[in-house]
Protein backbone atom coordinates (compact mmCIF):
# COMPACT_ATOMS: atom_id res chain seq x y z
CA UNK A 1 0.00 0.00 0.00
CA UNK A 2 1.66 3.48 -0.79
CA UNK A 3 0.87 6.85 -2.46
CA UNK A 4 0.74 5.13 -6.18
CA UNK A 5 -1.63 2.57 -5.21
CA UNK A 6 -3.97 5.40 -3.89
CA UNK A 7 -3.15 7.20 -7.16
CA UNK A 8 -4.41 4.37 -9.05
CA UNK A 9 -7.87 3.36 -6.52
CA UNK A 10 -8.86 7.05 -6.63
CA UNK A 11 -7.61 7.48 -11.03
CA UNK A 12 -6.00 10.86 -10.15
CA UNK A 13 -3.40 10.91 -13.19
CA UNK A 14 -0.02 10.71 -11.98
CA UNK A 15 3.93 10.35 -13.47
CA UNK A 16 6.99 9.32 -12.15
CA UNK A 17 10.55 9.16 -13.82
CA UNK A 18 11.08 9.87 -17.56
CA UNK A 19 8.37 12.69 -17.71
CA UNK A 20 9.68 16.16 -17.57
CA UNK A 21 8.54 17.08 -14.61
CA UNK A 22 9.45 14.32 -12.76
CA UNK A 23 12.31 13.28 -10.66
CA UNK A 24 13.63 10.37 -9.69
CA UNK A 25 12.29 9.53 -5.82
CA UNK A 26 9.10 11.25 -7.02
CA UNK A 27 5.59 10.81 -8.13
CA UNK A 28 4.04 13.59 -9.75
CA UNK A 29 0.25 15.05 -9.99
CA UNK A 30 -1.40 17.92 -11.41
CA UNK A 31 -1.26 20.86 -8.50
CA UNK A 32 -5.07 21.32 -6.87
CA UNK A 33 -3.34 24.51 -4.95
CA UNK A 34 -2.09 25.87 -8.41
CA UNK A 35 -4.14 28.58 -10.27
CA UNK A 36 -4.08 28.57 -13.86
CA UNK A 37 -2.17 25.59 -15.44
CA UNK A 38 -1.74 22.71 -13.23
CA UNK A 39 0.88 21.28 -14.87
CA UNK A 40 2.15 17.73 -13.11
CA UNK A 41 3.74 20.08 -10.59
CA UNK A 42 2.71 18.28 -7.79
CA UNK A 43 5.45 15.78 -6.56
CA UNK A 44 5.22 13.03 -3.75
CA UNK A 45 8.27 12.94 -1.97
CA UNK A 46 9.19 8.68 -1.83
CA UNK A 47 11.99 8.71 0.70
CA UNK A 48 10.38 11.89 3.33
CA UNK A 49 6.76 11.77 2.76
CA UNK A 50 5.78 15.05 1.51
CA UNK A 51 4.57 16.84 -1.25
CA UNK A 52 6.20 19.91 -2.46
CA UNK A 53 5.00 21.64 -6.06
CA UNK A 54 7.95 22.88 -8.37
CA UNK A 55 5.49 26.31 -8.84
CA UNK A 56 4.24 27.00 -5.00
CA UNK A 57 6.15 24.76 -2.88
CA UNK A 58 5.81 22.58 0.35
CA UNK A 59 2.89 21.05 1.14
CA UNK A 60 1.49 19.39 3.93
CA UNK A 61 -0.12 15.68 3.21
CA UNK A 62 -3.61 16.18 4.77
CA UNK A 63 -4.30 18.99 3.28
CA UNK A 64 -2.84 17.79 -0.30
CA UNK A 65 -4.34 14.26 -0.28
CA UNK A 66 -8.12 16.17 0.63
CA UNK A 67 -7.79 18.50 -2.65
CA UNK A 68 -6.54 15.46 -4.67
CA UNK A 69 -9.17 12.88 -3.33
CA UNK A 70 -12.25 15.24 -2.88
CA UNK A 71 -12.87 13.63 0.37
CA UNK A 72 -12.85 16.04 3.90
CA UNK A 73 -9.72 16.56 5.91
CA UNK A 74 -10.99 13.94 7.93
CA UNK A 75 -12.29 11.40 5.95
CA UNK A 76 -8.52 11.78 4.50
CA UNK A 77 -6.60 10.83 7.83
CA UNK A 78 -8.45 7.34 7.19
CA UNK A 79 -7.24 6.92 3.51
CA UNK A 80 -3.99 7.83 4.28
CA UNK A 81 -3.98 5.55 7.02
CA UNK A 82 -5.68 2.69 4.83
CA UNK A 83 -2.75 3.07 2.73
CA UNK A 84 0.07 2.99 4.98
CA UNK A 85 1.47 6.63 4.12
CA UNK A 86 2.11 8.49 7.60
CA UNK A 87 0.64 11.08 9.06
CA UNK A 88 3.32 14.31 10.61
CA UNK A 89 1.91 16.24 13.17
CA UNK A 90 0.73 19.94 12.69
CA UNK A 91 -1.85 22.75 13.11
CA UNK A 92 -4.63 23.05 10.75
CA UNK A 93 -2.61 25.68 7.97
CA UNK A 94 -4.03 29.00 8.13
CA UNK A 95 -6.00 30.13 5.02
CA UNK A 96 -5.96 33.33 3.63
CA UNK A 97 -7.77 34.74 0.60
CA UNK A 98 -5.14 36.64 -1.17
CA UNK A 99 -4.71 38.60 -4.57
CA UNK A 100 -1.54 36.81 -5.73
CA UNK A 101 -0.89 33.02 -4.87
CA UNK A 102 2.13 32.21 -2.89
CA UNK A 103 4.44 30.27 -5.66
CA UNK A 104 8.25 29.78 -6.16
CA UNK A 105 10.36 31.49 -8.78
CA UNK A 106 10.53 29.36 -12.06
CA UNK A 107 12.78 26.61 -12.84
CA UNK A 108 12.70 25.26 -8.97
CA UNK A 109 14.38 21.85 -9.16
CA UNK A 110 16.38 19.58 -6.63
CA UNK A 111 19.95 20.42 -5.53
CA UNK A 112 22.60 19.66 -8.29
CA UNK A 113 26.35 19.48 -7.77
CA UNK A 114 27.28 23.15 -7.66
CA UNK A 115 24.75 23.53 -4.83
CA UNK A 116 26.05 20.29 -3.28
CA UNK A 117 29.53 22.17 -3.34
CA UNK A 118 28.55 25.07 -1.67
CA UNK A 119 26.85 24.01 0.72
CA UNK A 120 29.83 21.41 1.36
CA UNK A 121 32.79 24.76 1.18
CA UNK A 122 30.32 26.13 4.30
CA UNK A 123 31.06 22.39 5.93
CA UNK A 124 27.07 22.02 5.70
CA UNK A 125 26.04 17.94 5.21
CA UNK A 126 23.73 18.53 2.03
CA UNK A 127 22.18 15.17 2.50
CA UNK A 128 20.94 16.21 6.31
CA UNK A 129 20.28 19.54 5.18
CA UNK A 130 17.99 18.76 2.34
CA UNK A 131 16.03 15.68 4.53
CA UNK A 132 15.67 18.58 7.54
CA UNK A 133 14.80 21.39 5.85
CA UNK A 134 13.25 20.70 2.13
CA UNK A 135 15.92 22.93 0.47
CA UNK A 136 15.51 23.23 -3.27
CA UNK A 137 17.45 25.08 -6.10
CA UNK A 138 17.60 27.00 -8.96
CA UNK A 139 19.52 27.00 -11.95
CA UNK A 140 20.92 29.75 -14.38
CA UNK A 141 17.30 30.48 -15.33
CA UNK A 142 14.75 31.31 -12.80
CA UNK A 143 12.53 34.46 -12.21
CA UNK A 144 9.14 35.37 -10.11
CA UNK A 145 7.68 38.66 -10.68
CA UNK A 146 10.52 40.05 -13.10
CA UNK A 147 12.97 39.61 -10.07
CA UNK A 148 16.12 36.92 -10.80
CA UNK A 149 16.09 34.04 -8.48
CA UNK A 150 19.34 32.62 -10.66
CA UNK A 151 21.62 30.45 -8.48
CA UNK A 152 20.57 29.91 -5.85
CA UNK A 153 19.24 27.47 -2.99
CA UNK A 154 15.63 27.62 -2.21
CA UNK A 155 14.52 27.97 1.71
CA UNK A 156 10.96 27.14 2.29
CA UNK A 157 9.37 28.69 5.53
CA UNK A 158 7.00 26.30 6.43
CA UNK A 159 4.29 27.74 9.64
CA UNK A 160 1.68 25.37 10.77
CA UNK A 161 2.63 22.66 8.36
CA UNK A 162 2.14 24.97 5.43
CA UNK A 163 4.72 27.03 3.21
CA UNK A 164 4.16 30.52 3.45
CA UNK A 165 7.06 32.16 2.28
CA UNK A 166 11.00 31.68 1.17
CA UNK A 167 13.95 32.75 1.34
CA UNK A 168 16.89 32.15 -0.99
CA UNK A 169 20.91 32.15 -0.60
CA UNK A 170 23.06 33.19 -3.58
CA UNK A 171 25.53 30.09 -4.20
CA UNK A 172 28.11 32.46 -6.49
CA UNK A 173 28.97 34.87 -3.96
CA UNK A 174 28.87 37.15 -6.99
CA UNK A 175 25.12 38.38 -6.35
CA UNK A 176 24.76 41.99 -4.56
CA UNK A 177 22.22 39.83 -2.67
CA UNK A 178 23.24 36.99 -0.66
CA UNK A 179 19.68 36.45 0.77
CA UNK A 180 16.74 37.08 -1.11
CA UNK A 181 13.55 36.37 -0.06
CA UNK A 182 9.83 35.85 -1.28
CA UNK A 183 8.02 38.74 -2.63
CA UNK A 184 6.08 40.21 -0.01
CA UNK A 185 2.64 39.99 -2.14
CA UNK A 186 4.03 36.46 -2.56
CA UNK A 187 4.02 35.51 1.10
CA UNK A 188 0.68 33.75 2.81
CA UNK A 189 2.22 35.53 5.98
CA UNK A 190 5.37 37.61 5.91
CA UNK A 191 8.39 35.68 7.08
CA UNK A 192 9.02 38.55 9.51
CA UNK A 193 5.79 37.57 11.52
CA UNK A 194 6.93 33.72 11.94
CA UNK A 195 10.54 31.88 13.13
CA UNK A 196 12.62 29.94 11.19
CA UNK A 197 12.71 26.80 12.21
CA UNK A 198 10.77 23.00 12.87
CA UNK A 199 8.27 23.61 15.62
CA UNK A 200 7.74 19.84 15.94
CA UNK A 201 10.97 19.84 17.69
CA UNK A 202 11.24 22.53 19.89
CA UNK A 203 11.21 22.30 23.38
CA UNK A 204 10.68 24.61 26.34
CA UNK A 205 14.72 26.10 25.71
CA UNK A 206 15.37 27.37 22.48
CA UNK A 207 18.26 29.27 20.80
CA UNK A 208 17.49 32.23 18.78
CA UNK A 209 19.54 33.25 15.93
CA UNK A 210 19.23 35.46 12.87
CA UNK A 211 19.12 33.29 9.61
CA UNK A 212 18.47 30.01 8.09
CA UNK A 213 21.85 28.89 7.95
CA UNK A 214 22.81 29.54 11.63
CA UNK A 215 19.57 27.06 11.84
CA UNK A 216 21.28 25.13 10.15
CA UNK A 217 24.39 24.99 11.70
CA UNK A 218 22.77 24.62 15.41
CA UNK A 219 19.65 22.06 14.75
CA UNK A 220 15.95 22.16 14.94
CA UNK A 221 15.84 23.38 18.65
CA UNK A 222 17.26 26.68 17.36
CA UNK A 223 15.30 28.92 15.33
CA UNK A 224 15.99 32.16 13.06
CA UNK A 225 14.11 35.39 13.44
CA UNK A 226 15.57 36.30 9.72
CA UNK A 227 17.46 39.36 10.33
CA UNK A 228 18.66 41.53 14.10
CA UNK A 229 15.18 43.57 13.70
CA UNK A 230 12.78 41.27 15.00
CA UNK A 231 9.03 42.19 15.18
CA UNK A 232 7.04 42.28 18.44
CA UNK A 233 5.10 39.39 16.67
CA UNK A 234 8.10 37.51 16.38
CA UNK A 235 8.87 38.04 20.19
CA UNK A 236 5.20 37.30 20.98
CA UNK A 237 5.36 33.81 19.00
CA UNK A 238 8.69 33.16 20.86
CA UNK A 239 7.42 33.93 24.41
CA UNK A 240 4.33 31.58 23.73
CA UNK A 241 6.71 28.75 22.58
CA UNK A 242 9.49 29.28 25.22
CA UNK A 243 10.44 29.13 28.80
CA UNK A 244 14.12 30.04 28.96
CA UNK A 245 16.09 31.26 25.48
CA UNK A 246 19.42 32.17 24.53
CA UNK A 247 20.28 34.90 21.81
CA UNK A 248 22.99 33.97 19.61
CA UNK A 249 23.11 36.63 17.20
CA UNK A 250 26.39 37.92 14.90
CA UNK A 251 29.49 39.03 16.55
CA UNK A 252 29.24 42.70 15.29
CA UNK A 253 28.21 45.68 17.72
CA UNK A 254 24.70 46.36 16.23
CA UNK A 255 23.91 42.66 16.51
CA UNK A 256 24.99 42.83 20.13
CA UNK A 257 22.72 45.88 20.86
CA UNK A 258 19.46 43.98 19.33
CA UNK A 259 20.47 41.18 20.67
CA UNK A 260 20.63 42.63 24.44
CA UNK A 261 16.88 44.37 23.48
CA UNK A 262 15.91 41.29 22.69
CA UNK A 263 16.53 39.98 25.95
CA UNK A 264 15.36 42.62 27.50
CA UNK A 265 11.47 42.30 26.32
CA UNK A 266 11.78 38.76 26.58
CA UNK A 267 12.25 38.90 30.38
CA UNK A 268 9.59 41.55 30.36
CA UNK A 269 7.48 38.83 28.79
CA UNK A 270 8.08 36.58 31.74
CA UNK A 271 10.79 34.86 29.38
CA UNK A 272 14.16 33.88 30.90
CA UNK A 273 16.31 34.74 28.47
CA UNK A 274 19.99 35.84 27.89
CA UNK A 275 22.65 36.65 25.66
CA UNK A 276 25.51 34.56 24.14
CA UNK A 277 28.58 35.58 22.15
CA UNK A 278 30.67 33.81 20.26
CA UNK A 279 33.56 34.62 18.37
CA UNK A 280 32.08 34.91 14.47
CA UNK A 281 28.33 33.86 13.67
CA UNK A 282 26.63 30.43 14.30
CA UNK A 283 26.35 29.57 10.35
CA UNK A 284 30.32 29.56 10.10
CA UNK A 285 30.96 27.21 13.39
CA UNK A 286 32.41 24.14 12.79
CA UNK A 287 29.46 21.43 13.28
CA UNK A 288 31.25 19.81 16.06
CA UNK A 289 31.64 23.13 18.20
CA UNK A 290 27.75 24.27 17.22
CA UNK A 291 26.76 20.86 18.82
CA UNK A 292 28.77 21.26 22.04
CA UNK A 293 27.27 24.55 22.60
CA UNK A 294 23.83 23.08 21.86
CA UNK A 295 24.11 20.56 24.72
CA UNK A 296 24.97 23.41 26.91
CA UNK A 297 22.91 25.68 26.36
CA UNK A 298 19.65 23.03 26.33
CA UNK A 299 20.06 21.36 28.96
ZN1 LIG B 1 1.28 24.15 -6.94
Amino acid sequence: MDIIQLYQDFSIDFVTEGHKHSRPGWVNTECPFCVGNPGYHLGYNLDNNFFFCWRCGYHWIVPAISKLIHLSEHETRTVIKQYGLFITTHKEPIVKIRVKAHRLPSGVIPLQRQHISYLQSRLFDPDYLIKLWHLMATGPVSTLDHISYKHRIIIPFIWNGQQVSFDSRDITNKSISKYMACPKDRELIPHKEILYGKQEFWKSTGICVEGPTDVWRLGPLSFAVSGIKYTNRQLRIIAKNFKTVSVLFDNDPQAKIQAEKMVAELKFRGVDAFRVDIEDDPGSMKQEDADYLVKQLIK
